[in-house]
């Protein structure tokens, strides 16, 4: 099929470059030139793992461009795949959306053939139905469901292991508006193996926002667990392994830690609470989930204050600024609050990440970033943020090391310490 892809992000490049190589041609747009430029090199403009390997191996399928006329008019199917990201009252700015959406409509206007346009950015249940469809409709004078086709098609990838993701779901939802953008739909998903959700479209807004609250409702969970466990020495790991075995529950997202952060779990947490807010239904559940979160990576410090009271004038080494492993995503990095409260306390921060030291430097110009993990060793204690897999072979020389992510040894470690263990 001929697709369009709007907003070349996490989500937009890696859908464009996975369909690329499933054999489709790919027109990209995106406001950021530099971005475009880059991918017309076929370089990443983000770090993901293969990312750039199959951008530049299917360079001849996938072209960048700024001009949405371009895009529109060399394709049939549109994904909308731009930002939505939080304002300062919880919900979801969908400016960016309703900016793509008109610039679609406006060439969709002149286009004498059908086109679906297929909503993949995550947005609240209502959205595509009543302002994406309301929004096409009045910009292109056309009718929605007969001279153009609508679907919500969320995604579900996670970042570091994306491309995985996208081309082994789990499952595959299609919220559709009409018959015709549904048979497109099966028909562009066709060799997918898995079950293929078949929904309405705020169904299908819903799923999405329903499993990134429960994954973090699980993660939460756990670390409150492990909170409890840890005053008893109980080693939280070997619980959730215990816990996990039972079918009604499952291993995956029971690892207790400092929480969960990245661009989706805080954005779409906060977007059902402030939407549950506006529609007066309160979300009791929801909220403590967020409450665990925001105090359990401040439990790190807490912990290394046990071993060194006073931290002003002392040097903490931070292992870890991504907000996981294997991205240079700092987005709600629970490294972000930790690198706050060391600050606010005095201390002096030396800094290493393998991939997000550009992208912290954003937020925190001024620390001191370490061009590898042993410089970091230097530091009066060392607090490890994220799991990245270079971090479990590291020789600690003696050091205190307190452990937010359960790495699997911390060698030499004077005095190692967990956060749930
Ligand atoms: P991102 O911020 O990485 O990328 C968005 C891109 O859209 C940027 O390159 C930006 O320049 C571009 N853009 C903004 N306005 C534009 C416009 N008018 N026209 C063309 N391009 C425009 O975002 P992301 O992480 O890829 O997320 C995109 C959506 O997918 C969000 O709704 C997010 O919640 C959802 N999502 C993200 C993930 C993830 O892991 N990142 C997973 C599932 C769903």
């Amino acid at each position: 099929m001929r697709l369009s892809i709007i907003g070349t992000g996490y989500v937009g490049l890696v859908t464009g470059a996975c369909f690329a190589k499933l054999g489709h041609r790919l027109i990209c747009v995106d406001i950021d030139l530099e971005k475009v430029q880059k991918i017309n090199n076929g370089i990443s403009p983000i770090y993901e793992q293969g990312l750039e390997n199959l951008l530049s191996t299917y360079k001849d399928k996938i072209t960048a461009t700024t001009d949405y006329q371009d895009a529109l008019e060399k394709s049939d199917v549109t994904f909308l795949c731009v930002g939505t990201p939080s304002m300062k009252n919880g919900s979801i700015d969908i400016s960016y959306l309703k900016e793509a959406t008109k610039q679609i409509a406006t060439i969709l206007k002149n286009k004498k053939t059908w086109h679906l346009i297929v909503v993949k950015s995550t947005v609240l249940p209502g959205t595509t139905q009543q302002i994406i469809l309301p929004l096409l409709e009045q910009y292109s004078g056309k009718k929605g469901g007969t001279d153009f086709g609508l679907a919500m098609n969320p995604e579900f990838l996670k970042e570091g292991v994306a491309i995985q993701d996208f081309l082994q779901p789990d499952r595959i939802v299609i919220g559709y508006y009409d018959e015709r953008s549904r048979t497109t739909l099966r028909e562009l998903y066709k060799n997918f193996t898995c079950p293929l959700v078949e929904t309405s479209l705020s169904a299908a807004e819903m799923i999405k926002y329903a499993s990134n609250a429960f994954l973090a409702t699980k993660i939460s969970f756990i670390n409150e667990i492990g909170n409890l466990c840890k005053h008893l020495g109980i080693d939280t790991y070997e619980v959730a392994s215990g816990m996990g075995l039972d079918s009604r529950i499952g291993r995956p997202f029971l690892d207790s830690g400092i929480g969960w952060g990245g661009s989706c779990f805080p954005k779409d947490v906060d977007a059902l609470i402030a939407w549950s807010k506006e529609i007066k239904e309160p979300t009791r559940i929801i909220k403590s989930v967020k409450e665990v979160n925001t105090d359990q990576p401040l439990r790190l410090v807490k912990i290394l204050q046990k071993h060194i009271p006073r931290l002003k004038g002392k040097t903490i080494g931070i292992l870890g600024l991504a907000f996981k492993p294997d991205t240079d995503d700092i987005r709600d990095s629970r490294a972000i609050p930790i690198v706050k409260e060391l600050l606010r306390k005095g201390a002096h921060i030396k800094a290493y990440d393998p991939q997000a030291i550009d992208n912290f430097k954003t937020l925190y110009p001024t620390i001191e970033y370490c061009t590898k993990a042993t410089d970091v060793l230097s530091s009066d204690a060392i607090l490890i943020t994220t799991k990245w897999k270079e971090f479990t072979t590291l020789d600690f020389q003696g050091k205190i090391v307190i452990d937010g992510r359960k790495i699997t040894q911390a060698k030499n470690a004077k005095i190692y310490e967990g956060v749930c263990w």
